[in-house]
């Protein structure tokens, strides 16, 4: 990794501080780091899963094979569809498609329930008539490839993934601790906006609730509404595809009943995001309920550094959606003002192409996701920080973590210019200009005492600089999919086609009680087969790893021993393996 670094040095003395060209062949990090980074055109590994917005998916719905219909009893459309239950999913849908504005699409729902029952169907018949009908498609389609891909992942059935929730738990912490320490609102203040953090939840997509059998009776139990009033529905007044698309959404809702009875820790209205985007790279937090994707957003299993890293970016942003939404400040607007005025003008700063083609151009009103960015970069800092031995691994993380940004097309509907809002934040790293020897004058440059300040919070730069010597931990931590998909082959191997819940849903308490019951016991009386060897397997990694960590053949070396010597062990495994990752990762 530390070649990365020497290129940019030797081009520093070639360009020196002065004003550059910013589309030049060799932009420097003090000048448009954005353009840097994608310079470096840094392998980006595709996604383990494909998004299914990026897929032909076909709009027809499955047909339930053993299911036969009567249509002897014909009956009209509101006969036959609750209007309250299709206005109520239709307001997830307009989130979905519509982004943030909640409380816009819930007001018009409370509105619709106090109509009457006339009332509501044209009411309804008029929203379908324009409605995008590809909208509605979404939440069947989703569901639809998530059976299928929850069917090739087979990774064991949780309702935790302890690794994900662990990463979580730690950095949420460290913001907590960061608002305790450093905020200057007053100790309510504080306490009210750590109430917030505390309370946010997190679920991570085929990780955890994941049983496929509960996902395909979803899908069935949406197939068999969907034909069922298909069938029934005779409505001369309505065109076929109005009444189709009431249809598509009216169903939504016994495939809903079935995860709300599955997911019961998140509001149903999250789960139905969950679902919907479960197939998709999207990762968004929705009133303090965080969903963030993972396989198909990245490839944990290719590229497992670079995953981390970006994992933790989109971590962090989701996290600081708790403060930063659009949502209006609810204490001390006057700080909260200023503090988004600051980081408006630095949008306005890296936005000057955009300006020069549109006369009326702000970065204001997305101006929250930046805020998000600048706080949650600073948050993955803090905790990066702990984890690395020095500067060129901040480097390497910071890099790493934001080259998924680079794409031909910035502009996107929901955020700020991709290069404008990864310079806004990148420049706000408190130890941006150390890390990149940035000079005032710089473009990139900012003087700490100009620094945008989040949540009222001093900073003090010594904290984010690297603060620890080992990242054993670091490593371990990135092999955890690994495990997983050694789990998976070692249940294939096992010829294992259904999973039984309870058998592999792990919790920390349930390994420690089977860990101390097994002490003496498993261990000792396999003392020379696979447990013992996948011990000793995973410390000769860490000991090898130390020496490099970028010796890939290594690794692949020593997965394949290591998948090699777990073959012979059984079903205890998963439990192992999460014995061995709670020894090694400090959960
Ligand atoms: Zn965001």
């Amino acid at each position: 990794m530390k070649l990365y670094f020497l290129p940019s040095i030797a081009l520093w003395a070639v360009f020196g501080n002065g004003d550059q060209d910013l589309s030049s062949e060799h932009p420097i990090p003090c000048n448009n780091f954005y353009e840097y980074i994608c310079h470096k055109n840094i392998t980006r590994v595709p996604s383990r899963l494909r998004d299914v917005r990026a897929m032909e998916v076909s709009d027809d719905i499955d047909q339930y094979q053993e299911y036969v219909f009567h249509a002897s009893n014909k009956q009209r459309l509101w006969q036959s569809v609750n209007p309250d239950i299709v206005s109520k999913w239709l307001v997830q849908f307009n989130t979905y498609w519509k982004g943030v504005n909640w409380n816009e699409h819930q007001k018009k729902h409370e509105s619709f329930l106090n109509l009457d029952a006339h009332e509501k169907y044209k009411n309804l018949e008029n929203s379908f008539e324009g409605y995008d009908f590809q909208i509605l498609t979404k939440f069947y389609k989703s569901l639809k490839l998530s059976v299928e891909y929850l069917t090739e992942l087979k990774i064991p059935i949780s309702t935790r993934n302890h690794f994900y929730h662990g990463l979580f738990d730690e950095i949420r912490d460290i913001h907590i601790l960061n608002i305790r320490t450093m905020s200057k609102f007053s100790e309510d203040r504080k306490n009210e906006l750590i109430e917030n953090v505390r309370n946010l939840k997190i679920i991570f997509p085929y990780l955890e609730y994941n049983d496929v059998k509960v996902w395909r009776d979803a899908k069935t139990a949406y197939e068999k509404e969907y034909y069922r009033l298909k069938i029934m529905i005779y409505e001369p007044n309505l065109s076929p595809i109005i009444v189709d698309k009431i249809i598509r959404v009216a169903a939504v809702n016994p495939a809903m009943e079935i995860f709300e009875k599955y997911i019961t820790s998140f509001t149903s209205r999250f789960v139905f995001q969950h679902i919907t985007a479960a197939a998709s790279g999207l990762s968004f937090n929705y009133q303090n309920e965080i969903h963030i994707s993972v396989f198909t957003m990245f490839n944990p299993i290719a590229d497992p550094k670079s995953v981390y890293d970006q994992f933790l970016y989109v971590l962090c942003h989701e996290l600081q959606h708790v403060h930063y939404n659009v949502d209006p400040p609810v204490f001390d607007e006057a700080t909260w003002a200023s503090e988004k005025q600051c980081v408006v003008d630095r949008i306005d700063h890296f936005a000057a192409a955009y300006k020069t083609n549109r006369a009326n151009w702000t970065g204001a009103p997305f101006s929250y996701e930046d805020s998000a960015n600048v706080a949650g970069l600073r948050l993955m800092l803090l905790y990066v920080a702990q984890k690395t031995s020095d500067s060129q691994e901040i480097r390497d993380t910071v890099e790493r973590s934001v080259a998924r940004f680079c794409t031909k097309n910035r502009e996107n509907l929901h955020h700020n210019p991709l290069d404008v809002s990864i310079n806004v934040a990148a420049s706000e790293m408190p130890t941006f200009n150390s890390l990149y020897n940035c000079k005032p004058g710089d473009r990139m440059y900012v003087a700490p005492e100009n620094y945008c300040k989040t949540l009222n919070m001093d900073i003090d730069v010594e904290e984010y600089k690297s603060q620890k010597i080992e990242n054993d931990d670091l490593f371990v931590l990135t092999h955890f999919m690994d495990v997983l998909e050694d789990t998976a082959v070692e249940l294939d191997a096992a010829n294992i086609t259904t999973f039984e819940g309870k058998l592999f849903d792990i919790t920390v308490e349930e390994v420690e009680e089977q860990e101390e019951s097994k002490e003496g016991s498993a261990e000792s009386s396999s003392s020379s087969s696979s447990e013992s060897d996948e011990e000793s397997s995973v410390e000769r990694e860490l000991d090898e790893v130390s020496d490099g960590l970028d010796d890939s053949e290594n690794e692949t070396e020593l997965r394949k021993s290591e998948i090699a010597s777990t073959s012979r062990s059984s079903f205890i495994w998963p439990a192992t393996v999460f014995t061995l990752l709670i020894k090694y990762i400090k959960f």
